[in-house]
């Protein structure tokens, strides 16, 4: 750094230089967080991927890039998942705080990688770098040991301790109805107004739109969305998304 800003000052204090119009030239920093092995290909750098993938920027993507199993594998599994985590839950315990709550009031939980989570099966299988196994993962699902994702839970038990409905709304379909309650058991889910699988009318269609229909149909009943927590974006948006919606981290594979 010493380096730098002497040779900044050297540079400033030059005449012939300080004379001449400059382009002002961003210097971008050096990725620290991936690399690239190829030459003259410009490095991937995991930090800006996440946060493009968080945001909602780059969308329909298949599997993590390669360059970055080591980066999502040690997000992932390190404190700041969890941190990131907790500041989401934190912000929607804040919101829920301060709504006059009704009987109508319903808060709308996703499942997989926001309520439970698997992974342990995503640790053992490149962190998302792999393109999707059906088999495996259903596999791995029907043994019912997803462990609980411990920031959600909290927000659970507060949503309940203030009155509001929890409605799970999960992708899962209805044939997975036993072992998603064993889990959800399991992890300390020990109630819910409503647990809605995906059901035939649905199979085929997108989680946007199936989640979407969803959503509108309850409201439609009678119930007010007061929140919508979810690990995708196709959990958040479309019609009827909620009064406000929370996205929780996932850096691991894309649903539209
Ligand atoms: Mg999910």
């Amino acid at each position: 750094m010493l380096t730098l800003l002497s040779i900044f000052l050297a540079l400033s204090a030059s005449p012939s230089l300080c004379d001449r119009p400059q382009p002002h030239v961003v210097h971008p920093l050096r990725p620290q967080t991936g690399f690239s092995s190829r030459p003259n290909v410009y490095a991937v750098s995991c930090l800006s991927w996440r946060l493009a993938v968080e945001t909602d920027n780059i969308r329909n993507w298949d599997v993590v890039p390669k360059e970055c199993e080591g980066y999502v594998g040690n997000y992932m599994l390190g404190r700041q998942y969890r941190m990131d985590s907790a500041t989401v839950a934190n912000a929607a315990i804040e919101y829920a705080k301060g709504l006059k709550v009704s009987r109508r009031d319903a808060w709308v939980f996703d499942i997989d990688e926001t309520s439970l989570s698997n992974l342990p099966y995503y640790a053992a299988n490149g962190f998302g770098t792999m393109p999707y196994n059906a088999t495996s993962f259903s596999a791995w699902t029907l043994e019912g040991r997803l462990p609980v994702l411990p920031e959600t839970h909290r927000l659970y038990q507060e949503l309940l301790r203030f009155g509001i409905k929890v409605i799970f709304l999960t992708g899962r379909a209805q044939d997975q109805t036993s072992i998603t309650v064993a889990n959800l058991k399991r992890g300390g889910y020990h109630t819910w107004h409503k647990l809605i699988l995906k059901g035939t009318p649905y199979s085929g269609e997108t989680a946007l739109l199936y989640k979407s229909t969803v959503r509108t149909k309850l409201e439609k009943s009678g119930y007010r969305i007061v929140g919508n927590i979810g690990d995708q974006w196709s959990d958040l948006l479309g019609p009827t998304p909620g009064n406000r919606t929370f996205k929780v981290p996932d850096p691991m594979y894309y649903l539209g």
